[in-house]
C-alpha cells in the first residue's frame, strides 16, 4: 500500500492520467500524469472561442488542479508545435513554474517566442529531444520520444514507462509512408513496445468517424501543381501556417512554376522564418519578395501565400475578401486556392469568405473534390494500425469530440480490446491504472478560462453575459439628476443603442421618470442616511441599481426585450428646484410595493475608491455604498449631450475585465444563479456559460 498525496488515502499504487482539456472537443489538449508524489504534464494547448464568446480571444483549460499541486510538477513533455498542444504553456507559466520542458526542436523554438512575449522565460528550462531519446521526469516517469508523422514537422508519439507499466500516448498522428520531409513514422519502435507489453493506449480520435486510410500529404502535390500551372494570373494560396509540410510543398511548387512568393500574415511569416532557420524547410532567399514590392512582379510570376484559411476576420485573406487590405486587391484573373478544410465551427466564416472572393471575380478552388487538402490525423485504418502495433491491454480514446471518442472505442472493440478495457472520459476525469485494472477515480476541477484580446485579462461569466446582452438586445443608458434631498431636478435623458422596441422615445422616458419617481418615493429612506452634516449621505449606486432593475423588469414584461441598462446619476445640491415630471401620461400600473431585494453575488464589484467619473452598476450590485460609491458626472446634466452618455457607459465593461479574476469552473457553470430573472420566466437567451 502507498500513500496518495492528493486523496490522502492509503491505497494500491496506481498511475493517474488526468486530461484537463482536449476531450469532447478539438483543442486545448492538456494532460497530467500522476504517480505517487510526481506530476508530469503532457502538452498544454489552447482552443478558440465559439459563437457567443464575444471578445474572447483564447480559451484555456481551468488549471486550478495544477496551481494547487504546483510543488509536485516535475516536468512537462511536448509532443509537437500545434497551438492546441503548446498554445497554453506561456500563460500557465505566469501562474506556476515547470522545472523542465522536453520537446521537439521546432515546437520548443515556437514556444520560445511565446514565452518571450509573455515574459516568462525564467520560469522553466527548455530541452530539445531527438527521436528515440529517453528522458526521466521525477522518480517515476521515463519517456521515450517516438518519431511519428503528422501535418506538423518534428512530431512525436510517446512511450511513457511508469511503475505500473508502459503507456503509449500517440500525440497527433497519421501513418504517412511517404512523408514530405523524409522523416518516417518509427513503427518499429511502436511494435517493440507492443511486443514487450503496453498497459494502455491513449490515441488520437480526430478522424475516428472516417473510414479508410488517410491519404499521404504528398497526394496533394500534383493537384496543387495543376491549379498553379494553369493559373492565368496571380495565384493566392491559403493554408495553416503551422502545416509545415504543406507550406514546403507550396514553396516548391512556386519555384517549379517560376513564381515569386509574397507572404502575408504574422503567423505565416513567423513559422516560415523559424522553419527555414532550423532547416525544416528549404527555400532560397531569392524566392521571396517583400509584400510592398509584390506588385512590381508580373501576375503570372506571383504566388501569394497567406493566413485566413479559416475565415478568421483579421487574417490576410479575410481582409482581402472585404477589400480592406492595404497592399493586395483581388483581380478577376486571380486563382485563389484554399488548401485547408474548415475546422468545425469555422465553416460559415470560410464559405462567406469564399463567396466574397468569388463575387469580386476571382477563381476560387476549394473543397474536398479538388484533392488540395488532406488531414494530418489518421482515419479508422490508421487508428487500427496503431492498435495492431501497440497491442494495448487497455485503451482510452482522446483528442476528439464525444462521438469521435465513442467511434474510436468501437474501433478498439473490433480489434479485440474487451469492452470493459476501454473508457470514455471527460476533461477532469481521472483514469486510474494498475497492472490489471482500468477505472475512473474521483474527478478533479476542470473547466475553462477565457482570455480577452490582450491575452491577459480573464473574461468571467458575468462579463460574458453582459456582452451577450449587448449583442442581442443592445443597451439603454439613463442620465438623471437627483438632489441630495431626494428629488428629481431635471428630466432624465434616455438613450437606446441597438435596442429594438415598439416603445417610442416619449414612452421610454416616461417609464424612466416613473422608475426614478418610484425609487425616490419608496426607497429613498433606505438609500440615504442623515449623518448630521450639511447633506445626507446617499447610496447613489443603490439608486442607480434600483432604477436599472425596475426599468429592466418593465422592459422585459412590456416589450420582451432585455437590454443592458446603465443608469448614471448626477447628484445635485439639496434645495435645487424640483422637476415635477409629466402628468399627462397613462396611469402607472406598477404595484405600489415590490420586492426588489436583488440577489447577492450577481453584481459587478467595484474594488476600490471610485475615480471621479461616472460609476455604473448593473443588476443587483454588491458594491459598498456610501463615499467610495458616490457618483459624480463631470458635465452638467442640462447641457451634456445625450450622445456622450453611451460612450461613457459602454466603456465600463472593459474596465470590469481588468478587475475580474474569476475562473469559470465546471461546477460554477452549472450552478450559475439566475437571481435577477423573475421567477417563472422562460430564459430565451443561451446560457452565458459555455
Ligand atoms: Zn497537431
Ligand atoms: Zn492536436
Amino acid at each position: 500500500m502507498a500513500y496518495n498525496a492528493r486523496s490522502g488515502k492509503e491505497q494500491e499504487p496506481c498511475l493517474r492520467v488526468i486530461p484537463l482539456g482536449g476531450l469532447h472537443e478539438i483543442g486545448k489538449n492538456t494532460c497530467v500524469f500522476e504517480y505517487g508524489d510526481d506530476l508530469m504534464l503532457v502538452d498544454a494547448g489552447l482552443a478558440f472561442p465559439s459563437d457567443g464568446m464575444h471578445g474572447v480571444n483564447v480559451v484555456l483549460p481551468d488549471t486550478s488542479f495544477l496551481r494547487e499541486n504546483q510543488k509536485r510538477i516535475r516536468g512537462m513533455i511536448v509532443t509537437h508545435g500545434h497551438e492546441d498542444h503548446i498554445g497554453g504553456i506561456a500563460h500557465h507559466l505566469k501562474h506556476f513554474n515547470i522545472p523542465v520542458i522536453y520537446g521537439p526542436r521546432l515546437a520548443l523554438s515556437m514556444l520560445t517566442g511565446k514565452m518571450d512575449e509573455a515574459g516568462v522565460t525564467d520560469r522553466t528550462t527548455l530541452k530539445t529531444v531527438a527521436p528515440r531519446d529517453v528522458v526521466k521526469v521525477g522518480q517515476h516517469f521515463s519517456v521515450e520520444f517516438i518519431r511519428n508523422t503528422h501535418s506538423m514537422a518534428d512530431s512525436f508519439s510517446l512511450a511513457i514507462t511508469t511503475p505500473v507499466g508502459t503507456v503509449i500516448f500517440t500525440g497527433d498522428f497519421k501513418f504517412d509512408h511517404t512523408p514530405v520531409d523524409g522523416e518516417h513514422f518509427d513503427m518499429a519502435r511502436l511494435a517493440h513496445y507492443g511486443e514487450k507489453g503496453v498497459l494502455c493506449l491513449f490515441s488520437d480520435s480526430t478522424n475516428a468517424e472516417v473510414p479508410g486510410f488517410c491519404p499521404p500529404e504528398r497526394s496533394v502535390f500534383p493537384n496543387l501543381d495543376r491549379h498553379i500551372a494553369n493559373a492565368e494570373g496571380r495565384v493566392i494560396v491559403t493554408t495553416f501556417a503551422s502545416s509545415i509540410h504543406r507550406v514546403s510543398m507550396i514553396l516548391e511548387l512556386a519555384m517549379k512554376n517560376g513564381r515569386k512568393v509574397g507572404l502575408l500574415g504574422r503567423s505565416m511569416l513567423n513559422v516560415i522564418a523559424k522553419a527555414r532557420e532550423l532547416g525544416y524547410m528549404r527555400a532560397p532567399d531569392e524566392l521571396f519578395v517583400p509584400i510592398k514590392q509584390i506588385n512590381d512582379v508580373p501576375d503570372r510570376e506571383t504566388l501569394l501565400l497567406m493566413t485566413g484559411s479559416q475565415g478568421e476576420p483579421l487574417a490576410a485573406l479575410s481582409r482581402i475578401s472585404r477589400g480592406d487590405h492595404p497592399q493586395v486587391k483581388v483581380k478577376t484573373t486571380d486563382t485563389i486556392i484554399f488548401s485547408a478544410s474548415p475546422i468545425p465551427g469555422n465553416t460559415i466564416s470560410v464559405v462567406n469568405t469564399i463567396d466574397k472572393l468569388m463575387m469580386l471575380g476571382a477563381k476560387v478552388v476549394y473543397g474536398k473534390g479538388e484533392g488540395i487538402h488532406v488531414s494530418g490525423h489518421g482515419f479508422q485504418e490508421d487508428q487500427k494500425l496503431m492498435l495492431a502495433l501497440t497491442k494495448p491491454k487497455f485503451f482510452v480514446p482522446v483528442h476528439g469530440e464525444h462521438r469521435m471518442l465513442v467511434q474510436h472505442s468501437k474501433t478498439g472493440h473490433s480489434m479485440g480490446v474487451p469492452v470493459n478495457n476501454t473508457l470514455i472520459i471527460e476533461n477532469g476525469d481521472v483514469v486510474e491504472l494498475t497492472p490489471d485494472s482500468l477505472r475512473k477515480g474521483d474527478p478533479v476541477k476542470a473547466g475553462i478560462e477565457l482570455l480577452d484580446q490582450s491575452r491577459n485579462g480573464i473574461v468571467d461569466a458575468r462579463v460574458l453575459k453582459e456582452r451577450q446582452q449587448l449583442a442581442e438586445d443592445g443597451v439603454v443608458t439613463i442620465l438623471s439628476a437627483i438632489s441630495t434631498d431626494g428629488a428629481m431636478v431635471a428630466p432624465p435623458r434616455v438613450n437606446l443603442r441597438g435596442v429594438v422596441t415598439t416603445a417610442d422615445a416619449r414612452k421610454m422616458s416616461l417609464w424612466t421618470e416613473r422608475e426614478i419617481t418610484w425609487v425616490l418615493e419608496n426607497r429613498w429612506k433606505q438609500l440615504s442616511r442623515n449623518t448630521g452634516g450639511t447633506a445626507p449621505e446617499v447610496d447613489w449606486m443603490g439608486v442607480q441599481r434600483e432604477v436599472e432593475v425596475g426599468l429592466g423588469r418593465r422592459m422585459r414584461r412590456e416589450l420582451q426585450v432585455e437590454p443592458l441598462i446603465l443608469c448614471l446619476v448626477q447628484p445635485a445640491p439639496g434645495g435645487t428646484p424640483t422637476y415635477k415630471g409629466r402628468a399627462d401620461a397613462e396611469p402607472d400600473d406598477r404595484p405600489a410595493s415590490r420586492n426588489r431585494g436583488g440577489g447577492a453575488g450577481r453584481g459587478v464589484v467595484r474594488r476600490n475608491g471610485a475615480p471621479p467619473a461616472p460609476v455604473r452598476t448593473n443588476g443587483s450590485s454588491v458594491a459598498a455604498p456610501s463615499k467610495t460609491a458616490s457618483v459624480v458626472i463631470s458635465s452638467d446634466v442640462a447641457t451634456s449631450t445625450a450622445v456622450a452618455t453611451p460612450a461613457v457607459a459602454v466603456a465600463a465593461p472593459a474596465a470590469t475585465t481588468a478587475v475580474a479574476t474569476k475562473v469559470i469552473s465546471k461546477a460554477e457553470k452549472t450552478a450559475e444563479p439566475e437571481q435577477d430573472m423573475p421567477a417563472g420566466r422562460t430564459r430565451r437567451r443561451r446560457s452565458a456559460a459555455v
